[in-house]
């Protein structure tokens, strides 16, 4: 696997507060452990760090939900950890369903305003799907869209979900797009949308994107409708390699677990959320409820996760070191976790890594 100079994550010049180092030498970063099988892949992360010798000090907070003011929020010293430390890792956390529960995760976006999520999908050197040459970028707008939350009921039986689209939040996410694309030499952004349906909201993102591609003349720019795109990658992924996608919230939702699927799952895929302020890095997929506690979680995505904080902090030369030990140990493929079709527990395949280092 190729990895660019740069690295995948948002640079330095996007994030104006990519870490700070302490007088040790070391950052400290702010780490959610999640539920479900969170603790045990955050352990492997932090096991990995410490073999790897990587200048990091976790600082461990809570963000199981208090009541303020009536309202359902983050605790104010999980709030005050990751404004001072600028950078946080994340595990998963369980969504309740139903009326009256607040998602944490769109809790935490919102509070941060991490409006970008990029999400790299790249083939895994020596782990076989159908096929081997997947290396491309979604950027997802993080905050509106289908998920800006507003929902009601109009009469018994008929409720409304409002699809929020705005200016700024758009032109934020494209302007981050478009630079993302200039940093890490990936000169080509292509826009998905259904503005053919969506006249107005992805009619007033994809003018947004027009708009912006005129003040980056060295990044080529073009226009997917989301279905044609979702037929193309699957039939062959090929023509994305060199992409960076950016698209609205719920498309980029659905459209990168599906990239994710071309590379092996959701155990292997990464992501950053970004802000002016803060980013926080965490596994696409979820808190994986069906094999909490048993030691079966494949830590890869949390562990590439860490790799591209590590590469938005600057800190290229560990984040390459680890990285090269986690693709070693997928391609030799003798530990590694169940839902790649091995047999290791998650700790095992840790020590491995390890071992690779
Ligand atoms: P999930 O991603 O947790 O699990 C889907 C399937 O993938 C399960 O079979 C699971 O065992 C498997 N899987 C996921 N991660 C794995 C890993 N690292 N190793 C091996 N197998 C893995 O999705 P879900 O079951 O729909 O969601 C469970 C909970 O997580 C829900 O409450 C959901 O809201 C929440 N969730 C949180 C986040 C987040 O924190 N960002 C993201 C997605 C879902």
């Amino acid at each position: 696997v190729q990895v660019q100079s740069r690295g995948y994550a948002a640079t330095k010049e996007v994030a104006k507060f990519p870490g700070k180092k302490g007088s040790d030498g070391k950052y400290t970063v702010s780490l959610i452990e999640g539920d479900g099988i969170g603790p045990e892949i955050a352990q492997s992360v932090k096991d990995i760090f410490t073999a790897a010798a990587a200048p990091i000090k976790w600082e461990s907070i809570s963000v199981d939900p208090v009541f303020k003011d009536g309202k359902q929020s983050i605790p104010d010293a999980a709030i005050e950890s990751i404004r001072r430390n600028y950078v946080a890792l994340k595990g998963p956390l369980a969504t309740p369903i139903g009326k009256g529960h607040v998602s944490l995760n769109l809790t935490l976006r919102r509070t941060f305003n991490l409006f970008a999520n990029v999400r790299p999908c790249k083939s895994i050197q020596g782990y076989k799907t159908p096929y081997d040459n997947v290396d491309t970028v979604l950027i997802r707008e993080n905050t509106e869209g289908e998920y800006s939350g507003i929902e009601h009921v109009v009469v018994d039986g008929v409720v409304q979900s409002i699809k929020l689209i705005t200016r700024e939040a758009s032109e934020r996410v494209l302007r981050f797009a478009f630079q993302y694309a200039q940093d890490v030499g990936r000169l080509k952004v292509r826009a998905v949308h259904k503005a053919t349906i969506m006249k107005m909201s992805d009619g007033l993102f994809l003018s947004v994107a027009q708009r912006i591609s005129k003040d980056y003349p060295h990044v080529d720019f073009d226009a997917e409708l989301l279905d044609n795109a979702c037929l193309k990658i699957v039939s062959d992924p090929t023509p994305y390699n060199d992409k960076v996608l950016v698209m609205p919230n719920l498309y980029g939702d659905i459209l990168s677990d599906m990239c994710a699927g071309l590379i092996g799952g959701l155990g292997l895929t990464p992501s950053g959320n970004i802000g002016d302020e803060c980013s926080i890095f965490e596994a696409v997929h979820g808190s994986a409820p069906d094999i909490a506690g048993q030691g079966l979680a494949n830590p890869t995505a949390l562990l590439l996760s860490s790799i591209m904080m590590l590469q938005h902090m600057g800190l290229f030369e560990h984040a390459e070191r680890i990285q090269a030990a986690i693709f070693k140990t997928l391609a030799e493929g003798t530990t590694i976790t169940g839902d790649l079709g091995g047999k290791a527990k998650t700790h095992e395949y840790a020590q491995a890594v390890i071992g690779n280092l």
